[in-house]
């Protein structure tokens, strides 16, 4: 037997229990298929594990590091990932667990006009981002560039979910949310992301393979604490900046040269690359933690420092100030 046809055989054996329900056609449709995730949390987990396993090549993108605080529901991380970039990480586990797919972890925040480089070129976007700036950027984005994509939402005990299959036809999240959405403190128990990403990945598979119609003009609204499930009807706002005035103002932003939130700091520097970066860290005396191809990783006297092979860096654990002083520091070096 030659080895493409062990594989071929094995890969028929792993989809063996969906085959029935997809049709062989279907699962050519899933392997063909590529879809991005966007933010590799708690939702970001199941939905990217169940795509992978399935069958889907990934876009993951994510550009923070993995915290501590991360693990009561971001099971695709384990202990041993804590302070490693959560796209490389995820890459890595999903990898692990479907050698068959093609992942591409796709580390810059997504700002301004990079949530086009984000939805380009996929099938589908699944928006699993924890923030509103990330989703509104990457809503626009869907429409301009007529992608499908679905939200799901978590907030404490509750989850909400909807699907844009068909943009400028079905609503886009500023039909839903026509003044804008709020972030909430992320106060959340694990299985409600779980239930909401496994309910996006199933809309996912369906509308990648063919067996079946994504969720359409409803809003699911998921209650864990009184277990309750509801459907609400939700249609196209014909006064939409979005998506009926084509007023973008999220994606035609330049990204700068810092993205900052909370204790992380992206410098978009795309002189700043790991091999250089550790010649100088050997000589600032930060402690290398992880040397990768990809990335290299640094202790910098408490301050996690990220460079990345193909261009910026990631301070983490302390404020603007200091990671600035730290990047100038690598540059200087650099120069
Ligand atoms: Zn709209």
């Amino acid at each position: 037997m030659s080895p493409g046809a062990a594989l071929a055989d094995e890969e028929a054996e792993v989809y063996s229990r969906q085959i029935p329900l997809l049709g062989v056609e279907g699962q050519e449709r899933l392997r063909r298929a590529r879809a991005a995730v966007v933010g590799l949390g708690g939702l970001g987990s199941p939905i990217s594990m169940y795509l992978a396993a399935a069958g889907v090549s990934l876009r993951l993108v994510d550009w923070d590091l993995v915290e501590p605080s991360n693990l009561n529901r971001q099971v695709l991380y384990s202990r041993a990932d804590v302070g490693r970039p959560k796209a490389y990480a995820a890459a890595e586990r999903l990898r692990a667990l479907n050698p068959g797919v093609e992942v591409e972890p796709y580390y810059r925040p997504v700002v301004g006009r990079l949530a086009l480089e984000v939805v380009r070129g996929v099938d589908l976007v699944l928006d699993a981002a924890d923030n509103a700036t990330v989703r509104e950027a990457i809503n626009e984005a869907c429409v301009a560039e007529g992608v499908p994509h679905t939200y799901a939402a978590v907030d404490r005990w509750f989850g909400a979910y909807a699907f844009f299959a068909r943009p400028g036809e079905d609503p886009c999240l500023a039909c839903l949310f026509p003044q804008g959405l709020r972030d909430h403190p992320v106060h959340v128990i694990g299985p409600v992301p779980a239930l909401v990403g496994a309910v996006s990945a199933a809309d996912a598979i369906k509308f990648l393979s063919g067996a079946g119609e994504p969720t359409r003009g409803r809003m699911l609204i998921f209650d864990l604490r009184e277990m309750s499930f509801e459907s609400v009807t939700v249609s196209r706002n014909p006064e939409c900046r979005v998506c009926a005035r084509g007023e973008y103002r999220a994606i035609g932003e330049d990204p700068g040269r810092v993205f900052s939130r909370k204790d992380s700091h992206f410098f978009f520097e795309p002189s700043l690359r790991p091999l250089e970066a550790l010649r100088r860290a050997r000589e600032l005396g930060w402690r290398p933690l992880e040397i990768r191809t990809e990335f290299a990783r640094f202790d910098a006297a408490g301050a996690a420092v990220v460079t990345y092979s193909g261009g910026g860096a990631i301070v983490k654990g302390v404020d603007l100030a200091e990671a600035e002083r730290l990047i100038e520091g690598l540059l200087e070096a650099q120069a």
